[in-house]
């Protein structure tokens, strides 16, 4: 492992876990923490939730784990080129979205509209709760027990009030101080996934063409850098190639723009760090196309008519199921019931999240099929 920069994560400045353990004997505290998050059940759940394409759409488009895989590489490569801890980027990486509903934001509109009384639902808290509390796998206590920073970069937002019940955890959104490096590099690396990927599954479902895509800049650019590198490209290859040099923009760009604030800012330790402005972005220029390329999304993609079709009827399944479950709790399963006599609704939302997108499915069909016939 390349020498940590003195204000990264290591095991010897952080805050440590919420139950001690003895230190583990051949990894570091934060391998530890991306082998729990691997092994957890919520991770391989992400293989069958939607990124944004509900699952049936194609066996090739993104799903949340293999988002969640993509982010991981962007955030350890980024980490890496700037002497941060790596290990913790992509345990943060791979649990970032361990919280999501089934159905993608759908689901969690739908989710956080049917626990409106009840505090809510986010999928960023739900993240965290799983890792601190719903995992069951260790005799000792509940969740994953992982390490404070861990748990820092998942809790990427949070509201005030939920903030205020967090303790420790909860007080930088209060006091607006800046989380680690590494975890201001997941938030990017998320981005620089999503939008790249996203265009890659929108051409291959064919809900975006090459011809729009031309009239964004960072694409464009790229697009005609392949071209003029290898005439006549075309097809997946074009598309492949133009995506992968998309890529090493941002995360080159990411890198220098970063580096040159890091150098600015001078931190001497991770306490310096948190009081710092953000020191983990893009250039001006590149934020700029990457925000074009972000509205062209949103309007070409996430809102066609296909993709919106999909996820209502994914918002749909949410509220019905949620209705059953309240109206009748023992339609819960008995593990689920006796959370459901203790926590109320917070149980049967925590049961509704964890589903994957065809269990969603096949529980609404069990529960409404002979209504609907
Ligand atoms: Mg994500």
């Amino acid at each position: 492992m390349p020498e940590l920069a003195a204000y990264a994560v290591a095991d010897g400045n952080s805050k440590g876990r919420l139950h001690p353990e003895p230190p583990p004997k051949v990894r570091s505290e934060f391998q530890r923490d991306r082998d729990r998050i691997v092994h957890s059940t919520a991770f391989r759940r992400l293989e069958y939730k939607t990124q944004v394409f509900v699952i049936h759409e194609g066996d090739l488009c993104r799903t949340r784990l293999t988002h969640s895989i993509e982010v991981a590489q962007i955030a350890r490569s980024v980490a890496r080129g700037l002497h941060l801890n790596d290990d913790l980027a992509e345990a943060i990486a791979l649990a970032h979205d361990l919280g999501h509903t089934p159905f993608g934001h759908a689901g969690q509109d739908a989710l956080n509209e049917c626990m409106r009384d009840h505090g809510g639902f986010e999928h960023n808290l739900q993240s965290l709760r799983i890792v601190d509390h719903l995992e069951e796998r260790y005799g000792a206590f509940d969740g994953l027990n992982l390490m404070y920073e861990t748990r820092e970069g998942i809790l990427k937002h949070c509201p005030r009030p939920q903030a205020a019940a967090l303790g420790a955890l909860g007080r930088r959104f209060l006091d607006d101080r800046r989380p680690s490096l590494e975890a201001q590099i997941c938030n990017l690396a998320d981005e620089v996934a999503y939008n790249n990927h996203d265009v890659d599954d929108g051409l291959r479902a064919g809900l975006i063409g090459l011809d729009e895509l031309q009239e964004i800049s960072l694409f464009a650019r790229h697009a005609d850098e392949t071209r003029a590198a290898f005439p006549g490209i075309a097809g997946r290859r074009l598309i492949h190639e133009t995506i992968r040099r998309m890529i090493d923009a941002q995360v080159t760009d990411l890198l220098a723009e970063s580096a040159q604030r890091i150098a600015a800012a001078a931190p001497a330790s991770l306490a310096d760090i948190h009081v710092a402005p953000p020191l983990i972005a893009f250039t001006a220029a590149m934020h700029d196309e990457n925000l074009a390329l972000k509205r062209f999304l949103r309007n070409g993609l996430y809102c066609h008519e296909r993709v919106l079709r999909e996820t209502d009827q994914g918002r749909r399944v949410i509220i019905d199921l949620y209705r059953a479950f309240s109206a009748e709790p023992r339609l819960l399963p008995p593990q689920c019931q006796a959370a459901a006599v203790g926590e109320g609704p917070r149980a049967i939302a925590d049961y509704i999240a964890g589903m994957t997108d065809r269990y969603a499915l096949r529980e609404h069909s069990r529960l409404f099929a002979l209504a609907e016939s």
